[in-house]
């Protein structure tokens, strides 16, 4: 059965080129709709206000974070993927957001990096590993080695 609705995840390390490649191979052979997402990992600013710290600035503004990296998306699924894809940006947890959005279009293949940021020197890194417990589809965890 040939996949028609496949998700891309990418982290924005080294191996997001060898998961995005590997998904558009599948996509272009089976025809199917690619998105490439990126979970933008969102920690509300502590209240720190009642502490004998008193208060902070961040020195950022979460807004322009979230533009930042919906820019690089922008970047990345239009320089490795020709014709560029859709892309999508969520914030959250890297691996409900994943699992979630796949449910929610009904995907049928979910394409990670075995590592990413976290992990290597394990079999599995932690988000791949947590997408391949609860994903509603197929997952194809592409592996990555040290040298990627
Ligand atoms: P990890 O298990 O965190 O080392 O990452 C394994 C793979 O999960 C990465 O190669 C990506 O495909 C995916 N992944 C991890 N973090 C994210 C994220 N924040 N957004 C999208 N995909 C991610």
């Amino acid at each position: 059965m040939p996949y028609s609705n496949i998700i891309a995840a990418v982290d924005f390390s080294a191996a997001s080129r060898t998961v995005l490649e590997r998904a558009v191979e599948i996509a272009e052979r089976d025809g199917a709709r690619l998105t490439l997402i990126h979970v933008y990992e969102y920690f509300p600013p502590l209240d720190i206000a009642d502490t004998p710290l008193g208060s902070v600035s961040w020195g950022f503004n979460e807004q322009e974070l979230v533009e930042l990296h919906r820019q690089q998306l922008q970047t990345v699924a239009a320089e490795l993927a020709s014709p560029p894809i859709l892309n999508k940006l969520l914030t959250g947890n890297p691996k409900d957001e994943i699992v979630g959005y796949a449910r929610e279009q009904a995907s049928d293949l979910i394409v990670i990096g075995s590592h990413g940021r976290h992990g290597i020197g394990l079999l599995l890194g932690s988000t791949a590993n947590a997408v391949l417990h609860h994903a509603p589809c197929d997952v194809l965890a592409v592996r990555i080695h040290e040298a990627d």
